[in-house]
């Protein structure tokens, strides 16, 4: 965790509407439990319901506001719009368009007094007093592009009825088919509201500072699979951060990253496209980069009789790797060219061959800078 943790100091004017629901639906939520709890049982079906709802709420929001709405990793159609603007507002989060105001924010100016939730100003100041205070006013120049969004606007203008009409809705619809309004109430719309907020709030907190960070440290964003658990994907935030546009938070196939798996199967089903990518070759360069600085960091604490050579060895490797990696980028893109140009079968041969040998010796590189970079993480630093 970082240092201070723990401070929140909340500066700006009270926000009372939106700071006394929040208060008063959470503080009121452990005796209203108590209360149902000791009368009512809750039946399997709606439980079931209710995780249901937390997952089409949880998705609207790292799928709908995140990926698609503030980074715009991928298009998709109105109807699919429509569908996230609705199950986004069952979370009440407020409308896409301050949702992404703030969030877009965070990204440009993370951890400085001009990210809305900035966890310099403490984990509970970032996971939730930010929503006490007083709030900015969109800017237009941070949300343009959603501003010509028909569906978005109309749930921004009457966010307040979508917010509230969409729980009452779900508590209706609930109550009716399980024939039980008590629970449909307590456990479908109070109970998952709460999870519902924290789940995504610790996007905010908890990713911001427990975790590794394989990609950059020039941000406090961190990479945590406990965290993606809990946040349908959205733990692997070191990734994120640095490849912001990316519609995957877990890169690698097997990261629990079920909204990454989302988009894809829609994008099968042929209800979104354009599905954004950083090339691999890009990650892994970055990844160079980055591991280089840290392990010479390292080495600098450390006792070590073959320091010097170590060194070397870092500094050797990473050029080659990084070299290797541009060549690689430079020959696939001339040999996608060339292919779209239609050249003869046997210059697309030779570039082939190239590649692949490149690639082989870029994988063989980069097991040897893996040995390398697990051996010196694990000594020793010199002994105060
Ligand atoms: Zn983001
Ligand atoms: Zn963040």
């Amino acid at each position: 965790m970082r240092n201070g943790a723990i401070v929140m100091p909340i500066s700006r004017d009270f926000n009372f509407k939106t700071g006394i629901f929040l208060i008063v639906y959470q503080t009121a939520l452990i005796p209203g439990l108590i209360w149902y709890f000791s009368f009512f049982t809750p039946s399997l079906t709606l439980i079931a319901c209710m995780l249901l709802l937390l997952c089409t709420g949880g998705f609207s929001i790292t799928a709908g506001y995140h990926r698609l709405f503030s980074h715009k990793c991928f298009k998709t159609n109105p109807v699919i719009e429509s569908i996230i603007l609705f199950f986004a507002s069952t979370t009440i989060q407020g409308s896409a368009l301050r949702w992404c105001n703030d969030h877009r924010k965070h990204h440009a100016y993370v951890d400085t007094d001009a990210d809305p939730y900035s966890i310099n100003k403490g984990f509970f100041y970032a996971h939730f007093f930010w929503m006490l205070e007083k709030q900015e006013e969109i800017d237009p120049r941070t949300v343009r592009d959603l501003m010509q969004n028909r569906r978005v606007m109309f749930q921004h203008r009457f966010d307040n009825i979508c917010m509230f009409g969409s729980n009452f809705l779900i508590f209706l619809a609930v109550g009716f088919f399980l024939d039980d309004f008590v629970g449909a109430f307590f456990i479908g719309c109070w109970l998952r509201l709460f999870l519902q907020h924290h789940t995504t709030w610790f996007i905010n907190s908890l990713a911001h500072t427990w975790g590794t960070q394989p990609f950059c440290r020039e941000h406090s964003a961190v990479n945590n699979f406990i965290i993606s658990l809990l946040t349908f994907g959205e733990g692997y935030h070191n990734f994120h951060h640095t490849f912001a546009n990316d519609y995957r938070n877990g890169v690698r196939w097997y990261q629990y990253d079920p909204t990454k798996w989302l988009i894809w199967s829609l994008s099968r089903l042929g209800l979104a496209r354009e599905l954004k990518r950083v090339p691999k070759m890009t990650i892994q360069k970055k990844m160079v980069l980055e591991g280089k600085d840290l392990l010479l960091e390292q080495l600098k604490q450390l006792w070590y009789v073959k320091k010097e050579e170590l060194e070397q060895k870092i500094h050797e490797l990473a050029e080659s790797l990084i070299i290797q990696i541009s060549k690689i980028s430079e020959l696939t893109e001339t040999y996608n060219s060339l292919c779209k140009k239609q050249a003869e079968k046997e210059v697309l041969m030779q570039l082939q061959y190239e590649i692949k040998s490149l690639n082989a010796k870029i994988c063989a590189d980069w097991r040897h800078w893996s040995n390398i970079s697990g051996a010196i993480l694990k000594l020793k630093p010199i002994p105060a």
